[in-house]
């Protein structure tokens, strides 16, 4: 969903050769990454109410195609606004230090981290060992025991980038005397910009090849001295430590579904740009006719299907907004935490299947074209993989949520028309996994639960994503074609489920539903394209006959010197290489 901000952005000097990154050295593309993301978080001018309550502007601003320009500058800013400076705001009120600092941040005057994971507890974030020690003094030892790797910190950037100072919100055991009170949120200071802070110790990971570069590292804390205001919260909590955990890190499940929107526009991204090299891209047919390669089927399904799943994951993105507005030590208890927590959860693996499938089947349609990251999709699937990963592992999210299904802890907001296909397959999953539950006696914590139950995990949460934006797509009036397609590519990814349950005739049915729903959204598809307003995005050569041209032209060049015609070649041995300054220059 593009905004005035991003569409404005877009065109600016900053973003609008975004692409041709690849060609500069990693530093400079760190550098620009940084640029972006404070210009991103300028244009936006979020409130801190706006980011604490989840504001409908806030919320959208995450399906915003700027976020597909630079994959760094969007892990930058969101991670800077929605996990570092929310965790702040949240204890800002009556706090002036932490309203300038809560300013500064705004402005991305300084730019923040959230640092949770260790190398050698991973997801395992409850176990985490960093201690902060209260000292006799009233101040702060924040230290990474047991020396070796194991209690690093993992991921997140610490390195002086950007130009800017750099703090962390540090997830870390507060230890008073003897006494263990919980993993607390503390602002550390990272580095000024230029130099690491005393004590704190960054070693920077290799690049991750095929992405932009964000700068993460392995980061350690030697004796860290702290004044007392760097805990957010009070010394003594009287929360459970399970419930203290949750409510430390509230944040990282709104972050499970704000990054997973990425997603929006990038289905529509890929789905667009495949549609329009189809349209150019002319071949031979069977008939001898000269065709373009978009009348085949083969590349209409995939390009419809990805506008499809961009409609209902934007529905069902909106529609779970409202579950998002509290905060912890308002009104908000464990029991919203966990609706929170779980609707997240359904979103990101839903949104990351979806993107997943048609993802690679349209890269695949651009051919060896779709291979060069400087045609866009090639980078984003690398990016987007990552975001699988942070801010909750989508496998690990399913085990969690599923288990607390079937053991009915909590339950999912239930189906709007329980005899749907989609809401009947949904029951069935879930009908077939307690039969199951049944049969072991319950055990959840048993080896059988592990071994029948686990691995089924994710098609239920799946199953239920698909229901739930399904219904969205209806609720929001979405065109009945994109629904009817919606639905039955769904059923089509499990058609023996609903083929054995009788829910269906037979696979003939199936067929037919799906073939009748992508003629009917093929036949709209340059209203689609229209309306999804990704074009001031779209920034790849192979969507134009000039732009490949003038790319290809910027390619060097390697020919015998008696060939040249040119005079401007620095020769070396029998063959010359042109210079890039030249050919760039022509662009
Ligand atoms: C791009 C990116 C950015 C990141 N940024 C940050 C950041 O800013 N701050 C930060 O603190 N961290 C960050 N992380 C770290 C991230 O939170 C961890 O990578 C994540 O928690 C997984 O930990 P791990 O990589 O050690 O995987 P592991 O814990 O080793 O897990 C590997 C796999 O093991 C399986 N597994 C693990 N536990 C279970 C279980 N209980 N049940 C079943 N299967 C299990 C899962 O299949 C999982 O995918 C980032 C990660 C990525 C990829």
């Amino acid at each position: 969903m593009a905004t005035p901000q991003g569409q404005h952005l877009a065109c600016t000097h900053l973003f609008l050769r975004a692409v041709r990154d690849w060609e500069l050295g990693k530093e400079y593309r760190l550098t620009l990454a940084h640029q972006r993301a404070k210009a991103i978080v300028s244009a936006f001018e979020f409130t801190l109410d706006e980011i604490l309550s989840c504001s409908e502007r806030f919320w959208d601003s995450n399906m915003d195609p700027i976020n597909l320009l630079d994959g760094a500058a969007t892990t930058l800013w969101t991670i800077h606004l929605n996990l570092a400076t929310a965790t702040i705001a949240q204890f800002a009120k009556d706090r002036p230090e932490l309203q300038e600092l809560c300013r500064k941040l705004l402005l991305f005057e300084v730019s923040a981290q959230y640092m949770v994971t260790e190398v050698g507890h991973g997801l395992d974030t409850q176990n985490i060992e960093t201690r902060v020690t209260l000292l006799s003094n009233g101040s702060l030892d924040l230290h990474t025991p047991n020396p070796g790797l194991q209690t690093c910190r993992f991921m997140p950037p610490t390195l002086p980038a950007g130009g800017l100072p750099r703090i962390g919100i540090v997830m870390a055991r507060l230890i008073i005397g003897d006494t263990d009170h919980g993993i607390r949120p503390f602002i550390v200071p990272l580095n000024d910009g230029l130099e690491m802070h005393p004590g704190v110790s960054c070693r920077l990971m290799p690049w991750r090849e095929g992405t932009r570069p964000v700068g993460h590292s392995i980061t350690s804390f030697n004796h860290v001295n702290l004044p007392p205001t760097a805990l957010l919260g009070s010394l003594r909590s009287i929360l459970p430590s399970r419930v203290q955990f949750l409510h430390s890190i509230w944040r990282l499940g709104i972050g499970s579904a704000t990054i997973s929107a990425v997603t929006i526009p990038a289905l529509r991204l890929y789905a667009y740009i495949v549609a329009t090299y189809s349209r150019r891209r002319k071949v031979t047919n069977t008939r001898g006719e000269t065709v373009p390669i978009i009348s085949f089927r083969t590349t209409q399904i995939p390009i419809v299907r990805a506008l499809a799943q961009a409609a209902a994951l934007e529905a069902l993105f909106k529609e779970i907004r409202v579950y998002f507005g509290g905060q912890p030590g308002t009104a908000l208890e464990l029991d919203a935490l966990q609706i929170r927590n779980a609707l997240a959860a359904v979103f990101k693996t839903t949104a990351i299947y979806h993107y997943r499938g048609s993802s690679v089947e349209l890269t695949d349609r651009l051919g060896a074209q779709g291979l060069y990251v400087q045609n866009q999709l090639v980078g984003l699937e690398q990016e987007i993989r990552g975001l699988t990963i942070a801010e909750g592992d989508v496998t690990v999210l399913c085990i969690r949520l599923a288990s607390e299904l079937l053991l009915g802890r909590y339950s999912v907001p239930p189906p709007r028309n329980p005899s749907s296909f989609l809401a009947l397959h949904e029951h069935g999953i879930f009908e077939d996994m307690q039969v199951i539950l049944k049969s072991i006696g319950g055990k959840y914590r048993s080896e059988e639960f592990n071994r029948l139950l686990l691995p089924q995990s994710v098609a239920l949460i799946r199953s239920i994503g698909s229901r739930m934006a399904y219904e969205a797509m209806i609720s929001a009036g979405v065109h009945p074609e994109l629904v009817a397609l919606y639905e039955a590519s769904t059923i089509s990814q499990d058609m023996a489920w609903y083929i054995e349950g009788k829910v269906v005739v037979g696979k003939k049915q199936v067929m037919q539903m799906e073939e009748a729903a992508i003629g009917e959204a093929y036949s709209k598809l340059d209203v689609l394209l229209n309306e999804i307003g990704i074009e001031p995005y779209v920034q790849a050569p192979i969507v134009s006959e000039d732009k490949w041209k003038n790319w290809v032209e910027s390619m060097p060049v390697l020919r015998n010197k008696s060939d040249m015609e040119i005079p401007k070649y620095q020769g070396s041995g029998n063959h010359a290489i042109v210079s890039l300054e030249d050919q760039r220059a022509k662009l």
